[in-house]
């Protein structure tokens, strides 16, 4: 019997998602090769730890969204098939003009009564126009939905539904709520997105939860769960296909693990490129017409969105007197989320903040160095809470910027097919997994990881001795340097 042979570009969770799902559902033997261009897997979920403290923090993905109450969730059942203990996450007050917003009599309070009705009126507008139910099938991206109404709201931008707003405070207050969340401006999104993330703060949308011991647990898991090899520190350069119709895998090892270049050329079956947009076009498509095909499919979800994270260290949680919630919002920089990252951690004696910062601000803030970005978190607190500044120690700086989609899915929505096949007619065994294909969240990368993994699973199983057009694949090794790169697990 064939054994197929599978190479996956790009060790973060969609990578490993379909590497776990493939192992999973394939009927025949298949013999995975994951690409990492770094030195570690896990993409953008990672739990790092401070330099003066063992406090942990989470400098990429925060929280996993849940569905569980609506029906079908694929994130939360894998977490829980892995063992995971999770927390669930709570907010959002919003802090504004030096008050702290937690509900509507707070609203009317501060920012009167004529705020509070718009803010009321725009909020039943929200939910008129998608209920929870619509909410929960807008995000199971399983299945095909009706193209026709969700292509007209795609073209109408999100800010249009801001205009009658605009001169009043109850403007900001919901661009302050959901800024951090969408990491771009209204007016580069469509309205079923800026929607769906001002929608989610609402617990009757959506939960949201966190991993006990960090989120970075959850690509650990996998990761040993998966019998692959993995190639760290192997940048992917080039994808050729062969005469015989198998595609060829070039790579190059890092120089800083190596001497000197080395690059390593492979064939498979399959390859799927789990890589985000930003990493995308880094990869030259050689073969005929396949680097215009896979240009397009670039293009038509390019809406880069930016993130920028700077997370503190202070010896005590100072601002638990004001807040005990996971989050909440902070009218800075254009609306940023405060991540109470210590609560994650009930035994953790320290206190450490993190300031998520999105869009526009996002974006031209992370052109300051470290120290400039960690006085402008302090300066940023409000006063009620500004000796925290006595009590710091230390800041890390993540920058994200084009790491996320503005509107994922792009403009117009195509088939779920078209999506993951950017070459259907000439290279049916290229497939592409990730979260700009449907949400820019760890849900849509699990979905659309499935997905791949069910058609190729299907495909291994319609030709149990291999593709017509295929030939049994090989590994070959050029001017290879010998080092220890690589892991089989
Ligand atoms: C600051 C921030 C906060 C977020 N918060 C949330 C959240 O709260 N909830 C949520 O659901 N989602 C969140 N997300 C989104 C979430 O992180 C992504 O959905 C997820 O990481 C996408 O996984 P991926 O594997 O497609 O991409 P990535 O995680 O980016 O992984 C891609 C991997 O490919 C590697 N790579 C790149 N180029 C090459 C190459 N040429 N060859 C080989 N390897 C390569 C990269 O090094 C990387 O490891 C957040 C993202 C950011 C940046």
């Amino acid at each position: 019997m064939k054994t197929w042979k599978v190479g996956i570009i790009g060790g973060g969770p969609g990578g490993l998602m379909t590497a776990h799902a493939l192992q999973k559902l394939a009927t025949h033997p298949v013999e995975i090769t994951v690409f990492e261009a770094s030195p570690r897997l896990g993409g953008k979920i990672l739990t790092p730890r401070f330099a003066s403290h063992p406090v942990g923090y989470e400098a990429g993905a925060a929280e996993f969204y849940d569905y569980s109450h609506f029906d079908e969730d694929a994130l939360k059942e894998l977490i829980k098939e892995l063992g995971l203990p999770i927390r669930p996450m709570g907010g959002p007050a919003v802090v504004m003009n030096e008050q702290v917003l937690a509900n509507m009599d707070d609203i009317a309070d501060h920012l009167g009564a004529d705020a509070a009705q718009a803010v009321v009126q725009f909020d039943r507008m929200a939910k008129d126009m998608m209920t929870p139910q619509e909410f929960y099938h807008a995000n199971d991206h399983t299945h095909e939905h009706g193209s026709d109404t969700t292509e007209h709201v795609q073209k109408q931008r999100f800010d249009s539904l801001l205009t009658d707003l605009k001169p009043h405070p109850s403007f900001q207050y919901i661009e302050n709520l959901m800024h951090s969340d969408l990491a771009a401006e209204p007016r580069q999104t469509s309205v079923a997105y800026g929607l769906q993330n001002y929608l989610m703060n609402d617990p009757a949308y959506m939960g949201v939860y966190g991993i006990e011991g960090g989120n970075e647990r959850l690509p650990q898991e996998l990761i040993a769960r998966i019998s692959a090899t993995f190639r760290l520190e192997h940048r992917v350069e080039s994808i050729v296909r062969t005469p015989q119709g198998s595609m060829q895998v070039r790579s190059i090892c890092s120089e800083d693990s190596v001497q000197s270049e080395a690059f390593r050329v492979e064939e498979f079956d399959f390859v799927v490129v789990a890589l985000p947009l930003a990493h995308f076009n880094s990869i030259g498509y050689e073969c005929d017409g396949l680097a215009a095909k896979m240009r397009a499919h670039h293009d038509f979800y390019d809406y880069p969105a930016h993130y920028l994270r700077m997370t503190l260290l202070f010896e005590s949680p100072f601002w638990r007197n004001q807040f005990s919630d996971s989050y909440w919002m902070l009218d800075k920089f254009g609306g940023c989320c405060l991540y109470d990252e210590s609560s994650r951690d009930p035994g953790c004696d320290r206190g450490v903040l993190g300031w998520l910062l999105g869009g526009d601000d996002a974006a031209r803030m992370s052109e300051l160095d470290d120290q400039q970005l960690i006085n402008e978190a302090l300066d940023s607190l409000p006063s009620f809470l500004s000796h925290g500044r006595d009590v710091f120690i230390e800041g890390q700086v993540h920058r994200w910027i084009g790491a996320v989609n503005a509107m994922p899915g792009g403009e117009t929505p195509v088939t779920l097919d078209r999506r993951h096949q950017p070459d259907a007619m000439q290279n049916p065994n290229l497939f592409c997994v990730g979260d700009y294909l449907f949400d820019s969240t760890l849900n849509g990368v699990l979905d659309s990881a499935n997905y791949v993994a069910e058609w190729m699973a299907a495909e291994i199983a319609d030709h149990p001795i291999g593709a017509p057009s295929s030939t049994d694949s090989h590994s070959s090794i050029t001017n290879f340097s010998n080092h220890t790169d690589q892991q089989t697990v």
